[in-house]
């Protein structure tokens, strides 16, 4: 049998809270390339056993810069009125 059966067999249980599952997440997140909870989840899965998973994996990934880049809304700027001298025709020389 397998190494990495055993480690699915009988994963290593970790935390929700602590600091090293934290580091660990995010390096997983950035290994594997920046996925989402369920993806990340799965990869996870084959060593770990996190309790609170989703929660502590979802609290984890939002505090990924790289993610935040993309996932941040353009903020909307109110169109203003031109003002009244560049509306207006202008002379000539
Ligand atoms: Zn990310």
């Amino acid at each position: 049998m397998r190494e990495e059966d055993d480690n699915f067999k009988v994963p290593i249980v970790l935390p929700s809270d602590h600091h090293v599952v934290k580091r660990l997440v995010l390096y997983k997140h950035q290994e594997f390339g920046h996925p989402g909870v369920q993806s990340l989840m799965v990869a996870l899965r084959e060593n770990y056993w996190i309790l609170k998973s989703r929660r502590t994996i979802k609290k984890i990934i939002k505090t990924c810069i790289i993610c935040q880049r993309f996932s941040v809304k353009q903020p909307e700027i109110p169109e203003e009125t031109l003002p009244e001298d560049r509306v207006k025709n202008a002379s000539t020389f």
